[in-house]
Order: structure tokens, then C-alpha cells, then sequence
């Protein structure tokens, strides 16, 4: 009897008994689409009301990659033409990044460099330099894969985007997207609040455990004493875990000195993980603050 070759299978079929178009990364097995260039935030947001199940796309790689994978939008609107739309901005308090600012843009931006300079060195440590020319900040962000950086690092930067839904435009905290929201949004910017002119904020990350863990780190120091210090889990659940570590109000020798004990206590009440791993949920428990304590240790320096 012949043997099935990769070549000679028949696609997949579905329960329904319709051919799935699974495991064929290859675009020549993408469904018919329609591809819809969006000239405006506004425009995008009525083609996306006006074509049920259609998605916003930035740089693609994830959208065009989930259609290898069998995944058929009947229509893709594309951001990247809107003019600015990748636009880096120094907007009253904030840092403002483009919906289609993609993460070499940021990572080189000389506006960040100056602003937030740990953002700047952080970002340019994602991934390859290939996918930081193509992706997009906020495709990153809202791809919802947990292993991905993006949504960590900017939860503990408190970081906001900026939705469009139904031609009203609000703001909401990274961290507090809710696993369950899954209407579709659109997001026209990130919002990325600096630190106040007297002070400086800091952020530092541990990434060497990835895709089992990540610990991001964010400092507001004022004359040598701490205002406030945020550490994010990130990989470990759907949705990055943001706790404040209970330094305020303590120099950075003291914050350096106690750093076990300020870890241990920021992530006392982790939730069960729930992404998954070879290895032993203890160990990611177990590790986590170890990494938030060389980061306060880092961020003390
Ligand atoms: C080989 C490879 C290696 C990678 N390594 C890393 C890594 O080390 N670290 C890391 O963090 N990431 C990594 N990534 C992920 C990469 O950063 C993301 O794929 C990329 O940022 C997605 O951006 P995009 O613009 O291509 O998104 P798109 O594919 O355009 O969109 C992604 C998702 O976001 C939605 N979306 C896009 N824009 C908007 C918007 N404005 N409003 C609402 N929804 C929107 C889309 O509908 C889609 O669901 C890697 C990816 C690849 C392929």
C-alpha cells in the first residue's frame, strides 16, 4: 500500500467535514481575502464595523502567519499608509508611539533615547533585527501571545493605548486588559507616561528565562530615595502580572540591601501559571523573584 507523503496527505478536514487549511505554512495555501488600505484611524475604524470578522493589521507578521496556519479573516485592514501612523511623540506628560511604530523605530528613536533611555536599550534587545524592521510596538502588544515582550514591559512603564471602537476614542491601562475582552479593537497609539522633571525613571529586564519567564523592573527615583517601583511577570499567564514592590521611600542602598525580601514580598501572590512548559511550576515560582531581586539590585546601581 502507497505510504501518505506530506505531499500526497489530503488537507485536514473539520469536523464539519469542510478541508481546514492547518499546518501548511506556506502563503499559496492563504483563503481568498480582501486587502483594504486604510488611509486614516477613522477610515480604519468604519472598514473594520463595515467587514464583520475583518482585522487590523500592522507590520503582518503575525496576522499573515495565522492565515498560513488556516486562520481566514474575509478582510485585513491595513494600517501601515496612514500617515504618522508610526510617529514617535513627545505629547505633554507622555511619550506617544504610533499604532504602526515598529520596534526598530523605537528602539533607535533619538526622542526615546533622550526621554526614556531605558526603553530605548530595552526594546533593542527584542528579538531579531529582521522582525524589528517589520514588526509593529502595538501588533506585539496586541497579538496576545504571552511569551511576547511588548506587553511586560510596557504594563510596568504603566503604559496606555489609545482605542478607537464605534468613532469614540479612549484610554485604557495596559495592565488592566482584561483576558475576556475579546472584542475587537483598534488601537491608534501607546501612551508611555514619563517621569516627573525632577526625577528619573528606570527600567530594567530579565529575558534569560524566556519563553519560561520574563521580570521587568520600573524605578521612580527622586534625589537618591524611591517614589515608586512596579516589577511585571511576563510569559507566565495569558496577561503580563504587575505588582508594586513595596520600596517606596527607601533609598537605593536600602532597596539594593533588601532586595530578596522586597522581591519575595512583590511576588508573594503570584497565580498559578497557566502558559505551557516542560518543566516544574515550582521552579518558575521559585525563580521569579530571584530574577526581581538582581533587578533591584540592577536598577540600584
Ligand atoms: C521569528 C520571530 C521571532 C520573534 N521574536 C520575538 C521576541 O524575541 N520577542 C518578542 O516580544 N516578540 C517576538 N516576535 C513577535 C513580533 O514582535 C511580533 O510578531 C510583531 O511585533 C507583531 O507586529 P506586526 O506589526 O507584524 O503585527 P500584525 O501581524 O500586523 O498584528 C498582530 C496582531 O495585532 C493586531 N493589531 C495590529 N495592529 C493593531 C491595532 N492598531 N489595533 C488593534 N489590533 C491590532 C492584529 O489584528 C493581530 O491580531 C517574533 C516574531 C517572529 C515571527
Amino acid at each position: 500500500m502507497p505510504q501518505a507523503s506530506l505531499f500526497s496527505a489530503p488537507p485536514p478536514v473539520s469536523p464539519e467535514g469542510a478541508p481546514r487549511l492547518v499546518a501548511h505554512r506556506t502563503r499559496h495555501r492563504i483563503a481568498p481575502f480582501r486587502f483594504l488600505r486604510a488611509e486614516s484611524f477613522e477610515a480604519a475604524d468604519i472598514l473594520l464595523r463595515a467587514n464583520p470578522g475583518a482585522v487590523p493589521m500592522a507590520g503582518g507578521l503575525d496576522v499573515v502567519n495565522r492565515m498560513k496556519e488556516g486562520v481566514t479573516p474575509p478582510a485585513v485592514v491595513w494600517l501601515g499608509a496612514i500617515p504618522g501612523a508610526d510617529a514617535i511623540t513627545h505629547e505633554g506628560d507622555d511619550l506617544v508611539i504610533g499604532a504602526a511604530c515598529r520596534h526598530d523605530q523605537l528602539a533607535t528613536s533619538p526622542l526615546v533615547q533622550a526621554l526614556l533611555p531605558d526603553l530605548a536599550a530595552v526594546w533593542g534587545r527584542i528579538a531579531s533585527s529582521r522582525i524589528r524592521a517589520q514588526g509593529a510596538v502595538v501588533g506585539n502588544v496586541m497579538a496576545d501571545v504571552p511569551a511576547y515582550e511588548g506587553p511586560a514591559l510596557l504594563a510596568a512603564l504603566g503604559a496606555q493605548l489609545t482605542v478607537l471602537a464605534n468613532g469614540r476614542s479612549e484610554t485604557l491601562a495596559l495592565a488592566d486588559r482584561q483576558e475576556e475582552a475579546t472584542a475587537p479593537v483598534l488601537v491608534t497609539a501607546l501612551r508611555v507616561p514619563l517621569a516627573a522633571p525632577s526625577g528619573v525613571r528606570r527600567l530594567v529586564y530579565d529575558r534569560s528565562l524566556r519563553p519560561a519567564l520574563a521580570v521587568a523592573l520600573s524605578l521612580d527615583v527622586a534625589d537618591g530615595q524611591v517614589l515608586a517601583a512596579r516589577a511585571v511577570l511576563g510569559a507566565g499567564h495569558a496577561r503580563p502580572v504587575v505588582r508594586a514592590v513595596p520600596a517606596t521611600g527607601r533609598t537605593l542602598g536600602e532597596m539594593a540591601a533588601q532586595a530578596p525580601d522586597l522581591a519575595a514580598q512583590a511576588f508573594a501572590d503570584l497565580p498559578d501559571f497557566t502558559t505551557p512548559w516542560a518543566g516544574r511550576t515550582a521552579y518558575r515560582r521559585r525563580v521569579a523573584p530571584q530574577l526581581l531581586s538582581r533587578l533591584l539590585k540592577e536598577a540600584a546601581r
